[in-house]
């Protein structure tokens, strides 16, 4: 996710943000229609990549399971792959939550 510049307050913040999270100033313009349109479509991208890391965090987590138990039934080597594997699976996990909160974030503005 590229970060930008507010055009008011020069605060860095994210390139698909509608308004400013510093001075709250809307980044779009003045249009109510279009502020509220570009609103749902950031909310769209952004629950859509939160819906890809959940299914990588389901993927690698599981596989990093699978890994784990191979390591401890038949200490092979290849299950040190599956931690390797869980640890990026919860880093998914993590980009996951954190795309969810942006897009609590933008729905509270369109609740206004
Ligand atoms: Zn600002």
């Amino acid at each position: 996710m590229a970060l930008v510049y507010c055009q008011h307050c020069r605060a860095r913040i994210d390139e698909d943000e509608v308004f400013c999270s510093e001075c709250e100033r809307s980044l779009v313009g003045d249009d109510v229609g279009w502020q509220r349109f570009k609103l749902r479509e950031s909310i769209y991208r952004t629950e859509r990549r939160s819906d890809v890391y959940t299914a990588l965090a389901t993927v690698f987590v599981t596989f990093g399971l699978v890994g784990g138990i191979i390591l401890g039934l038949l200490s092979e080597p290849v299950g040190l792959l599956g931690i390797a594997l869980l640890f990026l699976g919860v880093g998914f996990g993590t980009m996951a939550r954190r795309h969810d909160r942006k897009a609590d974030g933008l729905r509270k503005w369109l609740r206004r």
